[in-house]
């Protein structure tokens, strides 16, 4: 089997990489000649871990190629998939489709033979069969199927999260594709991973829902948080008791500053869309943007009253910007909300992120960006934690304090035990706990 890959970004060259490590031969396709070009001399325009390795075995061995000609790929593929972005629509928040629908009028017009086109990208529902109309009509005589088969990988755990999934889920309706399906997932069925066929709408949901469902589950522990806060609780200790209930689970209860990245925001902006377009609200996850929003604004605001109020003139040194560890992506970063916020308020603001420096200076105009941590808080009157890298966890605190103007470190993200920072002389302010003062 052959398969096309549209689209080279976290998703696209992940799943192109772990499909020709499955074994299948994969053409993945880019619109971006500089990205193609890269990936050709085995550079990876993204950072992943294990992904330079996958792709440099995979390209070695002939079965992994990167093009920017759609027509050569597409064309005698079993299976295109369909991996572009869809970001927020300015404006409303929808789902914007346009390089969806683009990928699929130029998959159409490269048809040949029976193929599969998979949106892999999240979509709202309706739209696999607005595609099936779309590729219609641009090639009325074409042999095809739509399918959904969206993406749960986590960014920093991508490579793993696709070739060990809790699930897969394809939405299709035909036997015929639900078979090219079946064989590209082989491998997962070998490790008795649960494949869920469904019909094209529920596929589509399924991959809102989740999202929306997590959402709403780290939204429900922040507020908690807050609360534990007013009556003296540590969230830590609510979340473990909570937890433990099978029925709750204990991930996705890390209290913080509000989730980010390329997929939460956007997806539950688009889902409460979905249900007002429907007119079947979803209140709960109208309810989780807006709590979330806000989130943000106020972690700022926690900066700032640790730094006495007024900034002016004050440093902040901040750790870590990307939304998450492990990943370079700063789609929706909370720093990104929180950092203008200081620099209005008059600070001078020293950051550093291990590998997210270099997408965050075009967006975080202002910053000082230094090559350590030890270099971020120097002479820092407060210092904030807002990605939990793990070199952040491990900082050696008596040089810290020793290095800063005023010990003051406010830790979004929960890192450090209270009683360390007591001794070692911190004003330390975390989520969802008492302050050490
Ligand atoms: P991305 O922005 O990193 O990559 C998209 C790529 O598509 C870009 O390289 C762009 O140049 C390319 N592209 C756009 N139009 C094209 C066209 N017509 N032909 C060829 N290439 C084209 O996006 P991403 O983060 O990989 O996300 C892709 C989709 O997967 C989105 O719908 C997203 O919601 C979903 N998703 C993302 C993640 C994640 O963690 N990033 C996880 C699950 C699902």
């Amino acid at each position: 089997m052959r398969i096309a890959v549209i689209g080279t970004g976290y998703v696209g060259l992940v799943s192109g990489a772990c499909f020709s490590e499955f074994g299948t031969e994969t053409t993945c396709v880019d619109l971006d000649q500089t990205k193609i070009e890269r990936l050709k001399k085995g550079e990876i325009p993204i950072y992943e871990p294990g992904l330079e390795d996958l792709v440099a075995k995979n390209a070695k061995a002939g079965r992994l190629n990167f093009t920017t000609e759609i027509a050569s790929a597409v064309a005698g593929a079993s299976a295109v998939f369909i991996a572009v972005g869809t970001p927020s629509r300015r404006g409303d928040g929808h789902a914007d489709l346009s390089y969806v629908y683009a990928a699929a009028k130029d998959i159409a017009r490269n048809l040949t033979g029976y193929t599969v086109i998979v949106t892999k990208s999240t979509v709202p529902v309706g739209t696999a069969r607005e595609i099936e109309r779309i590729v219609r009509a641009e090639r009325p005589d074409a042999d095809f199927d739509v399918c959904s088969n969206p993406e749960f990988l986590r960014e920093g755990a991508a490579i793993t999260d696709f070739m060990r999934p809790d699930r897969v889920v394809i939405g299709c309706e035909s036997d015929r594709a639900r078979e090219v399906m079946r064989q590209l997932y082989r491998p997962l069925y070998l490790i008795e991973t649960p494949i869920v066929f469904t019909t094209l709408e529920a596929s589509e949901l399924i991959k809102y829902a989740a999202n929306a469902f997590l959402a709403t589950k780290i939204t429900f522990i922040n507020e908690i948080a807050d609360l534990c806060e007013k009556v003296g609780a540590d969230v830590h200790d609510v979340a473990r008791g909570i937890g433990l209930d099978g029925r709750i689970g204990r991930k996705f209860l890390h209290a913080g500053p509000g989730y980010g990245g390329s997929c939460f925001p956007k997806d539950t902006i688009a889902l409460v869309r979905t249900a007002e377009e429907h007119n079947s609200p979803v209140r709960i996850v109208a309810a989780v943007v807006e709590i979330n929003d806000k989130r943000k604004r106020q972690m700022a605001e926690r900066i700032i009253d640790a730094g006495g109020g007024d900034l002016t003139g004050k440093t902040v040194g901040i750790l870590g910007v990307t939304f998450k560890p492990n990943t370079d992506d700063m789609r929706d970063a909370p720093s990104l909300d929180i950092i203008p916020a200081l620099l209005k308020a008059g600070a001078r603001v020293k950051a550093y992120d291990p590998v997210g420096m270099h997408e965050a200076e075009k967006l975080l105009p202002g910053v000082e960006w230094v090559e350590d941590a030890y270099k971020a808080v120097e002479n820092a009157d407060v210092a904030a934690i807002l990605t939990e890298w793990n070199e952040f966890r491990a900082l050696q605190l008596p040089r810290v304090a020793e290095i800063m103007n005023r010990p003051v470190l406010v830790d979004l993200r929960n890192v450090y035990n209270l009683a360390d920072m007591a001794q070692a002389g911190f004003e330390y302010h975390s989520i969802g706990r008492p302050a050490v003062l």
